[in-house]
């Protein structure tokens, strides 16, 4: 699934990689297609809609749960999108049909006929960071019908602005050593370049921070994020 802004994620990692001189390659693995979980560094699972999540969550969930699980069990970062992070979870019930999740976090996701929970939103998340434990804002869209709730996980981060997981517990996605989900879609990296470099540097297990880069685009794409949120 790859219909929100998936692709300008992806394209961020990328060129933030060459930026650097360091070498970036994309492969992805489709309906039928197996995974290999030693393949890759990070692994990025999109957003899509109801119609579309029914016809992945089984390849995911049948074909593909001992490869993710895999991937997460060396330490690749795993990065989830809305419809993506859904799946990550033991299962998305939509009225009658419950969809099969990897159940490679505990977290469950339902379907509700209320309304859909829109906009702009924000959210602060603690990670390994310099300085360390300092916390930082993801600002991004969010655009879902399911309201995901956790077992015994940890969320991505604590809402500021907007619904997150459900719209009621103040949690937003999750974070489970390197994996993560979160229901920020729409351009996340790009509004949130230090968290694309976060990522980077999870995945290459880097010990040092990345150089810097002249961030003024970014910076402002993010400041802009926050504003929309109203922060
Ligand atoms: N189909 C899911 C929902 O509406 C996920 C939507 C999405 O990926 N934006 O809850």
């Amino acid at each position: 699934m790859n219909i929100y802004a998936d692709r300008g994620n992806l394209i961020m990692l990328e060129r933030r990689c060459e930026w650097r001189g360091i070498g970036f390659e994309v492969s992805s693995a489709g309906l039928g297609d197996t995974l290999d979980p030693d393949g890759a560094d990070l692994y990025y699972i999109g957003g899509g809609q109801d119609r579309d999540q029914k016809l992945c969550a089984h390849d995911l969930a049948e074909r593909k749960r001992d490869d993710v699980h895999g991937a997460a069990a060396r330490g690749a970062v795993i990065l989830a999108v809305c419809g993506g992070y859904q799946l990550l979870g033991h299962s998305y019930e939509l009225g009658t049909e419950t969809l099969p999740g990897v159940g490679l976090v505990d977290l469950h996701t339902v379907r509700s006929e209320e309304s859909r929970l829109i906009g702009n939103v924000a959210i602060e998340v603690e990670l390994e960071a310099s300085p360390p434990g300092s916390r930082r804002v993801l600002a991004g869209f969010e655009n879902h019908g399911g309201r995901t709730f956790l077992g015994d996980a940890q969320p991505l981060g604590r809402v500021l602005k907007g619904h997150g997981n459900n719209g009621g517990d103040g949690r937003e996605g999750v974070r489970a050593g390197n994996v993560i989900g979160t229901y920020l879609h729409g351009p996340l990296l790009p509004k949130n370049a230090w968290f694309a470099d976060w990522l980077i540097e999870t995945a290459l297990g880097l010990r040092e921070p990345l150089d810097r880069l002249d961030d003024a685009f970014e910076d402002a794409a993010h400041a802009e994020a926050r504003r929309a949120a109203g922060l």
